[in-house]
């Protein structure tokens, strides 16, 4: 049983992939161009922001939407220590600070009630994570930052296609960005991503920036960097986001017969059904890291999304936090479980995870 089943994706889109790479090879026209453009156009269409700069990761995504707020050292930046390494690296790269604000343990993302208290006068930006898929309390957030006069960065990484009241992930703030890592919702083979905003000034900007600062040929008007999504992963993605909203309907579908599967007892799911694209099924149990080698022993591959929060990571040692500072990041590193999940997951597989996972709950509590 494969964590992701990548394989059988391509396998169910080959001709198209293969096709589309080979154009990409014989047009040898590598870097930015029609497929890209093409792509940034359909991104814009369906997020609803009024523009998509497509770009060569998450984590650039990320550090490009600060170097467009002219975010930098000295100004302070409000995010959840659960999440992936780069939300906190981006913030870091640009020279401004991380503070951090506790989550809530029902969908592991940023307690918006927790942010106004981390708010100081350098703060400049709150950094919600869409964590497996799933927007944080977003008209809160907005309404904090409005109140305070801050920006709003979307991380939504694990989140492109998730809905929050009406809108699509990456239209939810003053900028989005999302990830196209070959294991996020919408994948590519290789390293992409891209930024949402609906303001046309910093999308200027954020076009320059991930161009080395360049505004027209040889000309550069800011210090920018190499920062931009390859011809052959814009095919890729142009092929696969015509079969995406399919996947998202396999994903919700699968996602609830999981819930379903599981609501027998001895784990609580994170997060919400019909919120989430489920990047991550995600669930917190006790005895976790027992139950994941049982799990692992009866065949059943498993991850941890993430076993240790960025407050207690050495590389951010100089913020200094220590354990306790924020308890609810800790106990769900301590309790989350990530089991076998991707739209090409069959029925009979989540079965058997199931099962596994039943058996291997009694196991590890005796
Ligand atoms: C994957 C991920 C990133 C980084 O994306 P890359 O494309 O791998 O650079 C950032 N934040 C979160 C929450 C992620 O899951």
């Amino acid at each position: 049983m494969e964590f992701i089943n990548l394989k059988a994706q391509y396998a169910a889109y080959k001709d198209e992939i293969d096709g589309a790479v080979q154009r990409v090879c014989a047009d040898a026209a590598f870097i930015m161009g029609g497929e890209v453009a093409e792509l940034e156009s359909s991104l814009a269409k369906y997020t609803g922001a009024a523009h998509a700069i497509s770009c060569s990761s998450g984590t650039d995504a990320l550090v490009l939407a600060l170097m467009a707020l002219g975010i930098r050292r000295g100004d302070e930046v409000i995010t959840s220590p659960f999440t992936f390494i780069a939300t906190a690296e981006a913030i870091a790269l640009v020279g401004a600070t991380t503070v951090f604000a506790d989550i809530s343990l029902s969908d592991c993302n940023i307690d918006a009630a927790l942010i106004e208290r981390a708010i100081t006068p350098k703060t400049k930006a709150i950094m919600p994570v869409s964590l497996y898929g799933q927007c944080a309390d977003m008209d809160t957030i907005n309404a904090i930052a409005a109140r305070h006069n801050l920006a709003v960065i979307e991380d939504g990484c694990q989140s492109f296609g998730a809905l929050y009241r009406g809108k699509k992930s990456g239209n939810v703030s003053t900028i989005g960005t999302t990830s196209f890592f070959p294991s996020k919702p919408l994948g590519c083979y290789g390293d992409g991503g891209a930024i949402f905003t609906s303001d046309d000034e910093l999308a200027a900007r954020l076009a320059m920036l991930r161009n080395h600062g360049q505004s027209a040929r040889y000309e550069h008007k800011v210090v920018g960097i190499n920062g931009r999504l390859d011809a052959i992963q814009a095919a890729i993605l142009n092929v696969k986001l015509r079969h995406f909203d399919a996947e998202l309907s396999r994903r919700a579908e699968l996602r609830m017969r999981y819930d379903r599967l599981l609501a027998k007892g001895g784990v609580t799911v994170v997060g919400e059904a019909a919120k989430s694209v489920t990047a991550q099924y995600s669930v917190r149990v006790k005895n976790r890291d027992r139950v994941a080698a049982l799990l692992n022993a009866k065949g059943v591959p498993t991850a941890v999304h993430y076993p240790k929060p960025l407050h207690l990571q050495e590389a951010f040692a100089t913020l200094g936090y220590t354990r306790g500072d924020f308890p609810l990041s800790e106990q769900a590193a301590d309790e989350v479980l990530s089991l076998p999940f991707s739209p090409f997951l069959t029925e009979a597989e989540q079965d058997a995870v199931a099962h596994a996972l039943d058996e291997a709950i009694k196991e590890a509590a005796c």
